[in-house]
């Protein structure tokens, strides 16, 4: 017999297979409202200004090589992306119990936060994390491949196309003491749903009375409103308030280095012993993971991090990327409800906030936008912001508005 003979056939992943679907269709008016990656208003990937001036000076410089990184990263990239998230004035890292870890961008973060909690965290019962339902379709696989079984906690409400708030809290309530639950630090994926301030102080307080752990994850730092220290508050009021927790960094979308793959995993323990302690184990699987992080994307960040003319180039390139999408979103709620007159609320579009938004459209909506009108979205009715612009919005609104009618 074959070896392989048991081996079953696994479905293509479903955002991929839609890009596929959309690069196939001849369709000239066709939309890619799938995949998150940032596009400008003509539809095509944006490498930052400032990133195109920091690969300038990394190839003027006579020293570069490509020697190994240390195990854990580049140590001006990693200590510049702590105090990105953290703040810089963050005790926390004053205090030296900040372990930061170069990763492979946020899924390399969330695999390697993941795996050390499955071996070092003080599990009580069965290892399980409570994720948001919905979440992002990889945290669920990413957390099975290291041994632990995701569990769901409410956080969408469909009634409102916003968030299910009595229910978070609710399962933060009734979990077991000590369970890890995953947040999005800001520009929630799929729903682009955030709780406001006073809704993370209460989670805070509630995660801090029952001893819970927060696994945060943070993809969109600066892409949710243009300004990275707002988009950073619910994680540094964590660290303020001393909840147990860890972070999950990626720079693939606030500095468009999708394919670089350069992100960070922070863990934040309460003393600085700890902290040594702990970094010196994620050392350790590091080394059996990948060795040593790659060096170009780390070192582009590190440029931009740790000068401050650069860190202006890119806050405004930041500004550019989120402006342009919270634009969208006020002219397609502009469209559907003045100029269309769409049945049903569409303030959600203009409430929620990041790249994507949660339409609210059933699955066979969104399956007649793709078959009748070419345009291209995954069948929860999640719509990426990015992939509208000047162009394409119109046709998008008189779209959607036929498929609701
Ligand atoms: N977490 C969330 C919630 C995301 O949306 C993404 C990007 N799709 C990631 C993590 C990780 O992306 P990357 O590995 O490209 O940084």
């Amino acid at each position: 017999a074959e070896i392989w003979q048991d081996v079953p056939l696994a479905p293509p992943d479903s955002i991929f297979k839609l890009t596929a679907a959309y690069k196939a269709d001849t369709f000239p008016q066709k939309v890619n409202l799938g995949v998150g990656a940032y596009r400008d208003d003509d539809n095509k990937p944006w490498v930052l200004p400032v990133i195109k001036k920091a690969t300038e000076i990394l190839l003027n410089d006579p020293n570069l090589d490509h020697e190994y990184l240390p195990i854990t990263g580049l140590p001006e990239f990693t200590s510049g992306a702590a105090k990105l998230i953290l703040g810089a004035d963050s005790p926390a890292i004053a205090e030296g119990r900040a372990v930061s870890v170069q990763t492979i961008s946020g899924t390399g973060a969330n695999h390697l936060g993941a795996l050390f909690l499955s071996k070092f965290y003080h599990w009580d019962a069965p290892k399980q994390i409570y994720l948001s339902n919905p979440t992002w379709a990889n945290h669920h696989a990413i957390l099975r491949n290291v041994g632990i079984q995701p569990v769901d906690y409410p956080y969408y409400d469909p009634a409102t196309i916003g968030l299910d708030f009595k229910g978070f809290i609710g399962t933060l309530q009734s979990a077991a003491p000590r369970s890890v639950f995953l947040l999005h630090a800001c520009a929630h994926n799929p729903t682009g749903v955030d709780p406001t301030r006073d809704q993370w102080k209460e989670i805070a307080e509630v995660i801090t009375a029952k001893n819970h752990y927060a696994f945060f994850d943070c993809a969109y730092q600066g892409f949710a409103s243009g300004d990275l220290n707002n988009d950073a508050w619910a994680v540094r009021y964590f660290v303020e308030k001393g909840v147990p927790m860890l972070v999950c960094q990626s720079f693939a979308k606030n500095a468009g280095l999708y394919g670089e793959r350069i992100g960070a995993l922070h863990i934040v323990p309460p003393t600085k012993d700890a902290a040594d302690r702990v970094r010196s184990q994620l050392s350790v699987l590091q080394r059996s993971e990948i060795s040593n992080p790659p060096a170009h994307g780390a070192r582009l960040v590190s440029l931009i991090l740790n000068d401050s003319a650069l860190f202006d180039d890119w806050n405004r390139d930041i500004k550019t990327m989120a402006e342009r999408i919270i634009t969208m979103r006020n002219e397609l709620y502009r469209l559907l409800t003045e100029e269309l007159k769409t049945p049903g609320s569409w303030v959600h579009i203009i409430n929620q906030i990041g790249m994507f938004s949660f339409t609210g459209i059933n699955p066979s909506q969104s399956q007649a936008l793709i078959d009748t009108f070419h345009i291209y979205l995954t069948a929860n009715g999640r719509i990426s912001m990015a992939g509208l612009n000047t162009h394409n919005i119109r046709y998008f609104a008189e779209s959607l508005d036929k498929v609701v009618r």
